[in-house]
């Protein structure tokens, strides 16, 4: 059931420059549902920044060349983003979610709208559009696009593409649904171009990224009769190896691969001593699992950061999801 977009549009027909902000660590998702929507609302006349509240990955770094279009928000330089008349949150409806843009967003009195597909969601002090039912952020864009009845040029369609390709793994998960093959055909034929696309994302890898992918392997384990399969990286691996932290995007997916695993994880020592935790399933709502530890996303593909150093996260994080396993709910 599509969502009642009708708050959302007069919000916007009543404005006219709009903060588009995603989550920290901006995937194909965030970026695409942003970079889509910016583009219609500039179609039908507003002014949309968009603005990241991290720097722009290297791998996304082709979306936006010459840095002309995605600005990078932080403490120091929020003044610069005051000038607003309304904030669009997209693709997260967590505090947690939104790093050093969160306190900003909290002193901020213009209108205030969430736009998110993920499960976990916290007051933002705003109006909400979540739609879990919607394989990616993209989509929700996409609707609001049509909902102003705005142009949808080619660049949009390529963009929301992006979103939907990505956050469906290229339509291979399980949230990929005969709609979602539906709107890539009407997104293709308004012009996205899927085969540079896939280029430009897996098939630019830097040496460093196949070095940490190879250091991931190496380091795979399993447990709960290999129900569970974990795999990490810590910081010196990427000097060692000539990776960015970026590089870890996908190497959940190792894990993800092994025959039987249920529930994989992927842990990463952050730089101020916590760890980062990618959590997938097969069945089980590992959403639960996640906000155990402050984190959340969606019933499959969840993520938390633990203050803990990384050999102590990786083993409260392993019994909790032991634990889960042998719930009779588990099997989902
Ligand atoms: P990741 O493992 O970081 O790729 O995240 C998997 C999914 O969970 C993505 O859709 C994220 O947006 C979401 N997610 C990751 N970390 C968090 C968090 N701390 N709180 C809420 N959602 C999260």
């Amino acid at each position: 059931m599509p969502l009642d977009w009708s708050p959302l549009v007069e919000l916007i027909r009543r404005h006219q420059t709009f903060l588009l902000m995603t989550h920290v660590r901006p995937d194909a998702d965030g970026l695409g549902a942003q970079l889509g929507l910016a583009d219609a609302l500039a179609a039908i006349g507003k002014t949309a920044r968009v603005v990241i509240a991290s720097k722009l990955p290297p791998r996304y770094a082709f979306l936006d060349p010459k840095r002309e279009v995605v600005e990078e928000f932080t403490a120091q330089t929020a003044d610069n983003f005051r000038n607003v008349d309304a904030i669009l949150v997209l693709d997260t409806g967590t505090w947690g979610q939104l790093g050093d843009f969160g306190p900003f967003m909290r002193s901020m009195t213009v209108p205030k709208a969430v736009i998110d597909h993920h499960r976990t969601q916290d007051d933002l002090g705003g109006l909400a559009f979540v739609d879990t039912s919607a394989e990616a952020a993209g989509r929700l864009s996409y609707e609001i696009i049509r909902a102003l009845d705005a142009p949808l040029s080619p660049k949009a369609a390529h963009h929301l593409f992006m979103a939907l390709a990505l956050d469906t793994g290229w339509f291979r998960h399980a949230n990929t649904t005969a709609k979602t093959f539906e709107l890539a055909e009407e997104l293709v034929r308004a012009g996205a171009n899927p085969t540079p696309l896939y280029e430009q994302i897996f098939e630019c890898a830097s040496l460093g990224r196949l070095k940490l992918a190879g250091v991931a392997i190496q380091r795979l384990q399993v447990r709960a009769g290999g129900k569970i399969a974990f795999t990490e990286v810590v910081l010196k691996d990427y000097g060692q190896c000539g990776a960015v932290p970026g590089d870890t995007e996908d190497l959940i997916d190792y894990p993800r691969k092994i025959d039987g695993v249920e529930v994989a994880l992927l842990f990463i020592e952050q730089a101020d001593g916590g760890t980062k935790v990618s959590f997938r399933s097969r069945s089980a709502d590992v959403s639960a699992l996640a906000e155990q530890f402050n984190g959340g996303g969606h019933k499959l593909a969840s993520g938390a950061r633990l203050p803990d150093a990384l050999p102590i996260a990786r083993e409260k994080v392993l019994t909790a999801a032991e634990k889960l396993l042998l719930t009779p709910t588990a099997a989902g």
